[in-house]
């Protein structure tokens, strides 16, 4: 591997070319139309243009992305998060063009990265899943799985991501038109309208475990985030570790996440996650690639996660057998979005964005003042990732740093996080915490 193409944009790309030149490969950006003058195509070797602005015309078009990898002479595709990270047939048209697919081999992409498979694949391993049903097959399916599973439940979408594809259904009155309409729009959406049912777990946190796997049978983990901070069934904060589990329970669930990656043959960096309710815990899907969150890992691991997958991928075994936790880390989603309007999207120009700094402070962006904050794309704008001895330390310095974050030109979440820290300094919150919290403060 000498010449690596990154098949991203934002903040990712930019840390993907990083880790590439600190690991002695030269990259390539390949870039939309509205990504043209973006700071990572100049930090980028090279660069090839894709197409259009959408993404089905750009980081979505395989064709487009293969064409890239093949006229600029790349060896190896790392895809980031998103668009095509997780899509199996994409993985495999990489590896029949002699490219290496920086990521798991397309088999294990098609077991782990499709979510009824995937729940199948756990309860194979003896992980315990979210009780649910397998894929609805005709009309009258759901009817006699809902019984089974009992309300209130989710309609998931198998092929959903990004908290796409999820829907609640509160009792049996509404569950056929929900279910028609969550094929219909997995379908038209992701491509593949196979629907499933799970129970809905209330009150529970999230919680995911970091897992690498290389070529010569390593399989270890880098332990656990707590996403419990969401909108939308989209994370908006994440911590390493988990704060305040229950005694055992990090063991238990490090182990079951190995265990699954174990069974199912998993290659490269991958995620594991779970919800956790009480001392019980529940797989409910695997991310078969490089999570956003990742960063908190990072600081509390001392491991470069990144390039810990350009090891794996040329062959090499894991840095590390067994990873160590020392301290905590925090990741807050500065996003281009208006918490006060139920957090939409607010694209724009970034007339001022300047960055804090420090001990313990780092800023993950791929934008700059003078930017536009595309509305094609998701709103992330950076991660501001703050990490300490203590998790009071680490929050403490988020705070500190929020204060020397100036954002100006568009709306973001930067202004509801500072308020979110104190909260949150109280301990740990559930899943649905921040979505109540907005709805009491709009109402008083
Ligand atoms: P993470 O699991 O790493 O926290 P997110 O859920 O925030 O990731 O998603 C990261 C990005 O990837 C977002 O832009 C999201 O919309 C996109 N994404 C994730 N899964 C899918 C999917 N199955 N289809 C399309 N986009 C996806
Ligand atoms: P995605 O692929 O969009 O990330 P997930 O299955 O990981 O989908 O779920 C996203 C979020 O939706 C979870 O973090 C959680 O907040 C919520 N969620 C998913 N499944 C359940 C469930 N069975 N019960 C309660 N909440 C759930
Ligand atoms: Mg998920």
């Amino acid at each position: 591997m000498r010449r690596v193409l990154v098949a991203n944009r934002g903040e990712i790309a930019l840390r993907l070319i990083r880790a590439c030149h600190q690991a002695g490969f030269e990259a390539v950006a390949a870039y939309s139309n509205a990504d043209k003058e973006s700071r990572w195509v100049e930090l980028a070797d090279d660069a090839v243009y894709l197409g259009g602005s959408p993404a089905a015309k750009s980081y979505l078009n395989a064709d487009a992305v293969l064409d890239a990898a093949k006229h600029s002479g790349a060896d190896a595709i790392h895809p980031g998060y998103g668009f095509l990270a997780e899509n199996a047939a994409f993985a495999r048209r990489v590896a029949e063009a002699g490219l290496t697919f920086i990521g798991p081999p397309a088999e294990v992409i098609e077991k782990m990265g499709d979510k009824a498979t995937a729940r199948r694949m756990a309860a194979e391993a003896g992980v315990p899943v979210v009780p649910g049903s397998d894929p609805l097959s005709g009309a009258g399916a759901a009817e006699a799985a809902a019984r089974e599973v009992g309300f209130p439940l989710l309609v998931k979408a198998s092929a959903g991501g990004g908290g796409r594809g999820i829907r609640p259904v509160a009792s049996a009155a509404e569950l056929a038109e929900v279910v028609a309409t969550a094929r219909a729009e997995a379908a038209a959406t992701f491509g593949d309208g196979t629907v499933y049912l799970e129970r809905l777990i209330e009150r529970a946190r999230h919680i995911e475990v970091q897992v690498l796997a290389d070529d010569h049978g390593n399989v270890t983990h880098a332990f656990e985030r707590d996403c419990s901070v969401q909108r939308r069934r989209q994370k908006l904060i994440e911590e390493a570790p988990a704060p305040g589990l229950a005694p055992g329970l990090r063991e238990a669930i490090t182990e079951a996440a190995v265990r699954l990656s174990r069974h199912v043959g998993y290659r490269n960096a991958g995620t594991v996650e779970f919800l956790v309710a009480g001392d019980e815990f529940f797989f409910i899907e695997m991310n078969t690639r490089i999570q956003v969150e990742h960063p908190v890992s990072e600081c509390v691991t001392g491991l470069d996660l990144v390039a810990e997958q350009l090891r794996i991928a040329c062959g090499a075994p894991l840095s590390v057998t067994e990873a160590e936790l020392t301290g905590a880390a925090v990741e807050l989603r500065i996003n281009a979005e208006d918490p006060a309007l139920d957090f939409r999207p607010a694209p724009g120009e970034l007339t001022r964005f300047d960055l804090p700094g420090g001990p313990g402070v780092r800023v993950d962006t791929g934008f700059a003042a003078g930017d536009q904050i595309s509305p094609f794309y998701d709103s992330m704008i950076a991660k501001l990732i703050c990490w300490g001895a203590t998790r009071a330390e680490a929050l403490s310095r988020a705070r500190q740093a929020l204060a020397e974050l100036r954002i100006e030109g568009v709306a973001s979440t930067a202004g509801l996080h500072a308020e979110l820290l104190g909260e949150l300094a109280d301990g740990p919150v559930h899943t649905r915490w921040l979505e109540e919290r907005q709805v009491n403060c709009s109402n008083s």
